[in-house]
């Protein structure tokens, strides 16, 4: 007799899991705090790794579907410098094993996949506790409850059901992104969209300070400005004055490439200030009966590229696990998790080694070191 799983989160990961829970004949409800799945745009390109996220939708019987979604060409990658000169220019040859989608395509083939209601939209968790004997309860925003035999947390960053097996909090790294995206790029912002290339572009300098830029489809330029600042820095910027806003965060590229500093300037969307908070590195947490984590609110890190991968192995790998000890819920989760310590250690050592490499005092060079296999 298989337990009935209980997700909290519809990202990637909770997704993924219930994805392939629903594969393997196991009942599981995705409980997610915003209202619809339309509700806040997905943005962003991810590269899906054959060596963890494209394993993951494997194992959700999605390899066929996913490949539908793939932008041709993405995986081409510029490194310029702060005066626009072309450092590095590695062209799409097909051989990068790292195909693109867009976030929100891949989100919702996850969602199209589970059957009708699997996913209760609008049910923002706002306490959990133990009952003993590995129960859960779960109390929602909405007033409602739900009782619980397997609790899995996908909540991401501020996980609320985290405190359930671990005190650990995101502690802020020092650097922000803030996100800005062009559209149309090419007919009405050529010089951008040409220095951006077809895929993605970096233009990092020493100090943690840089701009990166991603073609997304139809001709949207998304980009990430990298700041190094302490967080008071950035509370003294009103980011609910997007002109203001803007201008502040364009003055750190005084002197820099119009084609560069037009990625912030010319941005078609309010800027969205993205602090990088990060859990410990080898974060982990003894066995509570009933309950466990997947995704950013186990291994939150700094981005390097993998954080969605991972989330979607850890909920393959957990899915896996549960439906390969029937009825022996603890049996699972102590599997799944023995493997996950691992795992996200040995992936939170390479991101914070991967983010210094781009953001220290020899930047642009790091990067180009990691792009040419040299670092
Ligand atoms: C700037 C930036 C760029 C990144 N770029 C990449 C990249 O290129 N490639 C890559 O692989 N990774 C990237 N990442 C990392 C990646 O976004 C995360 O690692 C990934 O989204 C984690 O997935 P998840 O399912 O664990 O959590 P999330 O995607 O955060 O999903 C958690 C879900 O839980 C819901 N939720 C939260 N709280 C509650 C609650 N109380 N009740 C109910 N629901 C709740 C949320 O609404 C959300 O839908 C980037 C991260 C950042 C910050």
């Amino acid at each position: 007799m298989q337990t009935p799983v209980t997700i909290i989160g519809a990202g990637l990961g909770g997704l993924t899991l219930a994805r392939v829970l629903h594969v393997h004949g196991i009942p599981a409800t995705v409980y997610e705090a915003e209202p619809s799945p339309t509700a806040r745009t997905q943005g962003g390109m991810l590269d899906i790794h054959d060596y963890n996220g494209q394993l993951a939708l494997q194992a959700a019987g999605l390899m066929d579907a996913f490949r539908g979604l793939i932008l041709e060409g993405r995986e081409a990658t510029r490194v310029l410098a702060w005066d626009g000169t072309v450092l590095l220019d590695q062209p799409d040859d097909g051989t990068g094993g790292r195909p693109e989608v867009l976030r929100g395509e891949l989100r919702k083939l996850l969602i199209d996949s589970l059957p009708a209601g699997t996913v209760r939209w609008g049910h923002k968790v706002s306490s959990v506790r133990a009952l003993g004997d590995g129960r859960h309860e779960v109390t929602f925003a909405n007033g409602t409850t739900v009782v619980t035999r397997l609790l899995v947390g996908a909540d991401g960053a501020w996980s609320r059901v985290r405190p359930l097996l671990s005190n650990a909090t995101p502690e802020y790294v020092g650097t922000s992104f803030i996100e800005t995206y062009l559209f149309d790029a090419d007919t009405r912002h050529p010089a951008s969209a040409k220095a951006v290339g077809g895929g993605a572009m970096a233009a990092l300098v020493p100090g943690g300070k840089g701009i990166q830029a991603h073609r997304e489809s139809g001709g949207t330029l998304h980009t990430y400005v990298a700041l190094t600042q302490p967080k008071e820095w950035f509370a003294g910027i009103d980011f609910t004055d997007s002109a203001t806003a803007t201008a502040r965060i364009a003055q750190e590229f005084t002197g820099w490439a119009p084609e560069l500093t037009a990625l912030i300037t010319d941005g078609d969307t309010p800027p969205v200030l993205r602090p990088i908070n990060t859990l410990p590195i080898g974060h982990r947490w003894d066995r509570v009966p009933g309950v466990t984590l997947l995704g950013d609110a186990a291994h939150l890190t700094r981005p390097n590229g993998e954080g969605a991968n991972l989330a979607m192995y850890d909920g393959a790998e957990l899915g896996k696990a549960i439906a390969a000890h029937p009825g022996d819920v603890e049996a699972a989760l102590t599997a799944y998790e023995e493997a996950l310590f691992i795992r996200s250690a040995e992936a939170a050592i390479e991101a914070t080694r991967d983010f210094g490499l781009c953001f220290d005092d020899n930047a642009p060079h790091g990067l180009i070191s990691l792009l040419t296999g040299n670092a």
